[in-house]
């Protein structure tokens, strides 16, 4: 496009959150997300991704978007994600990792985000010899969305659907393995609910009590196999960048790692030879900073968007 055609463009729709892809301000490392069509077999309360469960049911153009997309995207968009839904039910997901397969060589890494909750007819190892089948080649890490140390507390979070089921410690201990064969490290992705870091408003004796939910679920995830954890704040409308009271818990152990943006914080430490992370974040980063673009999403719809809430629609 000309420049003066850009310009006048921008002008045009600036008022109205639309962008144009190649002159999109980035911070550093910016995401680009790739939301899969396709319901969740779960029902996180914390989830702020409530949608239709039947949206985009049948697709006509989203892969041959996508492809083009690709070939467009930006060089400072070296990191995809994909997520969903639950991505590993979406029908899509096999074509969508082919496509991506084509564009392997732009991206530094490919991380694939599932709570490994599968329906009831499949079987485990069905399931996992499925993944090795999809994900090599392509996929670069895995998060598995695992919020309590204990399977059963863990799927009354999850809050998962008649039909299906949350994934048991032989599960993740064989997922985990051939993961590792194939070359993926498995990180456990755990949003500091109640269930788990429970009544630590209450004094002293309960920050004890919170440091040793921790210790637990640290010890657990580690004897699975998991290579990393992420703990995250819950997101909500004001839940803003200060650090969770469990993060606080932790702060004598040294940081090995720490990034700091406008709108998320990540900070890593060492705790029971495990790498540790507390991640923090604003809910909607597009909010707070609608000049300089967090990530770009790919939404079920085709749209490409500067934000989940698709308050800034991006033209390619
Ligand atoms: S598993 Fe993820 S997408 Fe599904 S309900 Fe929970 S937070 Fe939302």
């Amino acid at each position: 496009m000309q420049i003066q055609a850009v310009v006048y463009y921008l002008v045009q729709n600036k008022e109205k959150g639309f962008r144009l892809m190649e002159t999109l301000n980035t911070i550093a490392d910016p995401n680009f997300s790739i939301i899969l069509p396709g319901p969740c077999n779960a029902n996180c309360a914390f989830c702020f991704w409530k949608r239709d469960e039947n949206e985009n049911a049948e697709i006509s153009n989203y892969m041959l978007k996508l492809d083009a997309l690709l070939s467009k995207l930006p060089k400072q968009f070296t990191q995809v994600s994909l997520t969903g839904g639950e991505p590993t039910i979406s029908k899509h997901l096999p074509s969508v990792l082919n496509v991506l397969r084509d564009h392997r060589k732009q991206f530094n890494k490919v991380v694939l985000t599932t709570n490994l909750v599968r329906p009831i007819t499949l079987r485990k190892d069905e399931r996992i010899q499925e993944f090795v089948r999809q994900f090599s080649g392509v996929v670069d890490y895995v998060n598995v969305s695992i919020h309590h140390n204990v399977t059963e507390t863990n799927k009354k979070i999850l809050r998962v659907k008649d039909g299906n089921i949350t994934p048991d410690t032989e599960m993740l201990k064989k997922f985990i393995n051939k993961m590792n064969i194939i070359g993926i490290p498995v990180n456990a992705n755990c949003v500091l609910t109640n269930n788990l870091v429970h009544d630590w408003l209450e004094g002293a004796a309960r920050w004890i009590f919170l440091k040793s939910s921790i210790d637990d679920y640290i010890t657990e995830i580690k004897r699975l196999g998991f290579s990393s954890i992420s703990f995250r704040k819950p997101h909500t409308k004001d839940s803003g960048l200060e650090p969770h009271p469990a993060e606080v818990a932790f702060q004598n152990r040294k940081v090995v790692m720490e990034s700091k943006c406008p709108v998320c914080v990540a900070k890593t430490q060492i705790i029971d030879g495990m790498y540790v992370t507390w991640k923090r974040s604003v809910a909607e980063p597009s909010d707070s900073m609608p000049d300089l673009i967090y990530e770009l999403v790919y939404h079920p719809d085709e749209t490409l968007a500067a934000d989940w809430s698709k308050n800034i629609i991006v033209e390619v």
